[in-house]
């Protein structure tokens, strides 16, 4: 096994696509399963806190920076199971991981195409664009436990997946260290076209399209919004959405939509848009929700605006502070309880604030 390098001082703001939050006192890529357990045995004997990485697609680390180890996750290999399952490591590219299943015929992920970061962060938030989620697909987990150092697979429903959350970033936050992920794919299934921007990009055809193309699909209506990473493009420097869409109950629902029509935002005959819930609760988009207070595509405050193509994403420009970002944010955030009164929840994790 090649020895651990630690880096000290380490810039986060280059591993994140945010690209702002300041150092780490110790980072350390891990190649192997073997050196992830080295350095977390490191930190532990240093007494260092840890913080687990992927690709930083999601994540916003304060200008101070982490005092401890950031541990970023680089195993790499994909295993083929049965006719139909894949095991990836962590730190495997997604989007690549979809294109080697949708190439192989596999269903099931195709919808997730274009979403930047690596297979072992994709548990945790219960990753989902265009009508899937990978908690759809997860057969397994395999974790390492920080709170016994034992390895062991977690089925899927121990991982508790919901609407962009999981057991890994509530209940049991910071307990695992993710290793590996095993999807149970539909061989030559049918891909899942129910998402209205992808049943419009298909309406018209008689025979369903295949995953490829529902990959090929997705990636064009992600670019057209700015939700594929391109080094070229300035608006990259995002995490994507930075607010959840609000699940609420019913009686908000109502609530919200009266107070929308007193404001003149909706008409009498218009309901919120948005769709019910299996639970019978209500989801809606946060990024209406921005838009109808006034927050339009572009609008910008110092180095930080929203993206002139999705009213969801935060972007930042060179010289932007995590400070900046959170300032925005929180602005965008109180804009909208004091308009509608629903609270929006940050989607990116943020360290050190
Ligand atoms: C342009 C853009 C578009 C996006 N579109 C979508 C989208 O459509 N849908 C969606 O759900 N998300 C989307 N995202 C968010 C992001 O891509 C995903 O959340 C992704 O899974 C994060 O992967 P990462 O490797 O970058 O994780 P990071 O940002 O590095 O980490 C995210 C969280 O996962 C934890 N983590 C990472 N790896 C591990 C591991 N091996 N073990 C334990 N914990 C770990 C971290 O501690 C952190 O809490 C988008 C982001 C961008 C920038």
């Amino acid at each position: 096994m090649p020895p651990l390098t630690i880096t000290e001082n380490a810039p986060l703001a280059h591993y994140t696509t945010l690209g702002v939050g300041g150092p780490a006192r110790h980072l350390v890529e891990a190649v192997s399963e073997e050196q992830a357990l080295e350095a977390l045995d490191r930190a532990s004997s240093e007494g260092w806190p840890v913080f687990i990485l992927g690709s930083g697609s999601n994540v916003l680390f304060a200008d101070a920076g982490f005092p401890g180890l950031v541990l970023r996750i680089a195993t790499r290999g994909i295993v083929a199971g049965d006719s139909n399952r894949l095991t990836a490591a962590a730190g495997e590219e997604w989007d690549a991981f979809v294109r080697l299943s949708v190439r192989r015929e596999l269903a099931g992920i195709e919808c997730l195409s274009g979403i930047p970061g690596t297979v072992g962060a994709t548990p945790i938030q219960n990753v989902g664009a265009y009508g899937e989620e990978v908690g759809d697909t997860i057969r397994s987990v395999r974790v390492l436990d920080r709170k016994d150092g034992t390895i062991r697979d977690l089925s899927n429903p121990d991982c508790g997946f919901r609407y962009r959350s999981s057991v890994f970033c509530t209940s049991e936050r910071e307990r695992y260290v993710i290793l590996a992920v095993t999807f149970e794919l539909e061989p030559e299934g049918l891909p899942s076209v129910t998402y209205p921007d992808l049943e419009s990009f298909f309406s018209g055809r008689a025979a369903p399209p295949s995953p490829w193309e529902v990959r090929q699909a997705v990636l064009l209506i992600r670019q057209s919004k700015g939700m594929l990473l391109d080094p070229t493009d300035p608006e990259s420097r995002t995490a994507g959405s930075f607010f959840k869409n609000p699940v609420i109950s019913e009686e908000t629902l109502r609530d919200t939509e009266a107070a929308a029509r007193r404001l003149g935002l909706l008409a009498e005959s218009q309901g919120l848009p948005g769709f019910k819930t299996a639970a019978g609760d209500y989801k809606i988009p946060a990024a209406w929700l921005i838009e109808r207070t006034g927050i339009k595509k572009g609008f910008s405050t110092g180095h930080v605006s929203i993206s002139s193509r999705h009213a969801l994403a935060i972007v930042t420009r060179p010289g932007g502070t995590a400070a900046e970002v959170l300032e925005f944010a929180q602005q965008v955030r109180g804009r909208v309880q004091s308009v509608f009164g629903i609270a929006l929840e940050l989607e990116p994790v943020c360290v050190g604030f």
